[in-house]
């Protein structure tokens, strides 16, 4: 039953990553009886094939999900209920156990609906959406605050003293009751009911901004010519005349207000006007004041969290939300981002100095008005830093970063260090894309079979934007060992004209960081499921750790291969690559920290906000937030902390969980380097592969033999130590 009751009882989402976290899959919800169906629901069959079966992604049909959902509850309720109802007395097995053994046909109709919400959206998913998932949450609710099963789980818990638990039991038994605690079994009549209207209102409202934010996102920039495109690569451009084209306007180029298409745009167009434009369009996603605006939306969320969190006996939504995390509170959170931030800030005003000086030296010789540095000139004039500085221009690093070869690359790098072998299957197993392709894994020394690696490049109409991990199966040990299916999700731009795909340094980050999550999920070793999920401040750790190989020579010298040539990439552009890893770190660090703080702030109140733009407005200024770069994710667009309660007051977890990426790869290079396979043993064996069988921050320090330390994090972005 892991990722529906689970889902609950563990309070970290799946692998999320720098861009986009897993859409925290919504667990399920008692409904009207199912619609009699002449034949079997293809969503709710028993998974066949290879790998110890399959999705079968061929059959995936949206409106089969209603009454997928509706056969997956009831077969989990009778499952549920038996484990409630019987009369032997309560014990680890025949509570915990049996309950870990539920919901298996609830785990797959989930593990379809994450890919047609997140992977293959259209109007019509997200109007189920809306309607289902505030039916699944009050499903849950209800075995979650279910008295007679809460009284079984307490009967363990109070008796744990005696039951002769292993260390594992004992963990798994105080954490379940824990988390029955703090999702409400404690409470009786109009407050029980309650909680159950707070948390379907907000499943409601989740799917709610989620369509809103994707709308938005959908909108479209025209522009008429070519020469308005100028500074874009040829297949950028070529992309944009697709989309015109499938728009129907096949005279004109167009922009999709997605970052993956708007930040090429920032960082290259020479149109100031058109920079201006696009950017305006993408931060004011969600704030426009019209049928997408999400401020009335947000307030709502704000409303119903903080009532919440009161109802469980929590201060505010964030003390809530960390109480099962590494942080365990909100200021340990802020201390850590207030010991970063200034240092940051400081960065940003060295390198609008450094852009303006360009720009600047532009306008005496051409003779132009002058510019102020503004959000819509960073990225532009950053690019021309970067050259100036380190001579170093993305356009010459792109043609050795094929997809498909740094993809290689990442299989080499897991088998070096952890054994992971991987052998393209493509076509042997079903897909939900035909672009889609897929990866037999296993042990390289021992040859077990270890999973099947989906991966899914490219961005389209109805997926997500940015980049995501999950699983659709997970490892486990209970009822027998587990294949892994694990899929990587990105939205890269597929080249148009038969040529090798090409994808920027920041792009191939992406790739390394989700294929960590990968590797994180396929070593996985535990035996409870319900031991494996990690805290939300843990989870990006295996990721970020594992960007650091990607700019290996050993990986460079055989993976970074010119697509026309076949070259590896050149020694000198190697080392201005590594010479300006520091570049733009004040950049990255203050726009990634605004978000973490605003949304700290946002949700470590006891009176909710109830004009987000203003407080957003607000805060910044307090915190002097340089006016020449606006959040990451501005509020009302912030998916991470709206489309689920996933990563709300968690948004600092990527730096939490980067304080100790860097320590970590501190640890390899005072050994014998990035190979160095004593480290990676220990690393794998203390930290990887055991889940949350263990505290996490034990397991660190068992691993480092310490805390984590946050200076090789400040050495790295180039900021002071002391
Ligand atoms: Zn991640």
């Amino acid at each position: 039953m892991k990722s529906a009751l689970l889902i609950l009882l563990a309070s970290s989402a799946l692998a999320g990553c720098a861009t986009m976290e897993k859409p925290m899959t919504t667990a399920p919800t008692i409904a009207e009886a199912p619609a009699p169906k002449a034949a079997p629901n293809p969503l709710t069959a028993e998974w066949t094939g290879p790998f110890q079966g399959v999705p079968a992604w061929d059959k995936l049909d949206v409106e089969q999900f209603p009454a997928a959902f509706t056969e997956a509850m009831a077969d989990m309720k009778k499952e549920v209920e038996a484990v409630r109802d019987n009369p032997a007395p309560a014990t680890f097995q025949n509570v915990h156990e049996a309950m870990m053994l539920a919901g298996d046909k609830m785990d797959r109709v989930q593990s379809l609906w994450g890919v047609q919400t997140s992977n293959l959206s259209n109007d019509r998913v997200n109007q189920l959406e809306k309607e289902w998932n505030p039916k699944l949450s009050a499903f849950n609710d209800s075995l979650m605050l279910d008295p007679k099963l809460f009284q079984r789980y307490k009967a363990v818990y109070d008796n744990r003293a005696t039951l002769n638990l292993t260390p594992a039991q004992l963990r798994l038994v105080e954490r379940s009751y824990e988390a029955f605690v703090r999702n409400g079994a404690n409470l009786t009549g109009a407050d029980k009911t309650r909680l159950m209207a707070i948390n379907s209102a907000l499943a409601q409202k989740f799917a709610e901004f989620g369509g809103k934010v994707v709308r938005d996102e959908q909108a479209l920039i025209f522009v008429d010519d070519a020469a308005s495109l100028a500074g874009l690569e040829p297949s950028l451009m070529a992309s944009f005349k697709a989309a015109a084209v499938a728009a129907g306007q096949p005279n004109r180029y167009a922009i999709k207000n997605t970052r993956s298409a708007v930040q090429p745009v920032l960082d290259y167009a020479t149109d100031r006007a058109l920079r201006e434009k696009v950017w305006r369009a993408f931060v004011n996603r969600g704030d426009n004041g019209d049928a997408n605006d999400t401020n009335a939306t947000i307030v709502e969320i704000l409303k119903l969290r903080q009532e919440r969190a009161v109802l469980l006996g929590f201060e505010t939504h964030a003390h809530y939300r960390m109480a099962d995390t590494m942080a365990k509170a909100p200021s340990k959170a802020m201390d850590l981002m207030m010991r970063v931030w200034p240092a940051a800030v400081a960065r940003v005003h060295e390198e609008v100095a450094d852009m303006q000086k360009i720009a600047d030296a532009e306008a005496k010789t051409s003779k132009t008005a002058k510019i102020t540095i503004s959000p819509w000139d960073y990225g532009f004039y950053a690019e021309k830093v970067r050259k100036a500085k380190y001579d170093l221009n993305e356009a010459e690093v792109k043609p050795y970063l094929q997809l498909n070869k740094l993809i290689e690359g990442m299989f080499w790098s897991a088998g070096q260090l952890y054994d992971l072998g991987f052998k393209e299957n493509t076509g042997e197993v079903p897909v939900f894309e035909p672009k889609v392709r897929t990866f037999e894994v296993t042990n390289l020394k021992t040859g077990a079979p270890v999973g099947l690696l989906y991966i899914d490049s490219f961005a389209r109409d109805g997926k997500r934007s940015g980049a995501w991990m999950t699983t659709y199966r997970s490892q486990q040990g209970l009822g027998g060992t587990r294949t892994v299916l694990a899929s990587n999700n990105t939205n890269f731009t597929p080249s148009t004209d038969g040529t090798p795909t090409l994808i920027s340094l920041d792009d191939a980050d992406t790739l390394f960081h989700e294929f960590g999550h990968g590797i994180h999920y396929l070593l996985q070793n535990v035996y409870y499921p319900d031991l494996a999920r990690v805290p939300r401040d843990f989870v990006e750790m295996p990721s970020q750790v594992n960007e650091n190989w990607l700019l290996t020579p050993e990986v460079l010298n055989r993976f970074a291969l010119h697509y026309k040539t076949g070259a590896p990439m050149p020694k000198a552009l190697v080392d201005k690559i590594h010479a300006s890893s520091t570049f733009n770190q004040g950049f990255a660090t203050v726009e990634y920290l605004a978000s973490a703080i605003v949304d700290m702030k946002l949700h470590n109140r006891t009176v909710p906000v109830t004009d987000p733009d203003q407080f957003e407005r607000e805060t910044l200024a307090e915190m002097g937030m340089p006016k020449e770069l606006v959040m990451r994710h501005r509020l009302p667009q912030f998916n991470h902390l709206f489309t689920s309660d996933g990563y709300s007051a968690g948004y600092y977890s990527y730096l939490w969980s980067e304080v100790m990426d860097a320590d970590v790869w501190a640890a390899f290079n005072e050994a014998g380097g990035p190979w160095d396979r004593k480290v990676a043993d220990r690393f794998r064996t203390i930290v990887l592969q055991t889940g949350n069988e263990t505290d996490r921050a034990e397991a660190y320090r068992a691993f480092r033999g310490r805390d984590p330390d946050v200076k090789p994090l400040l050495a790295r972005r180039g900021f002071p130590t002391k």
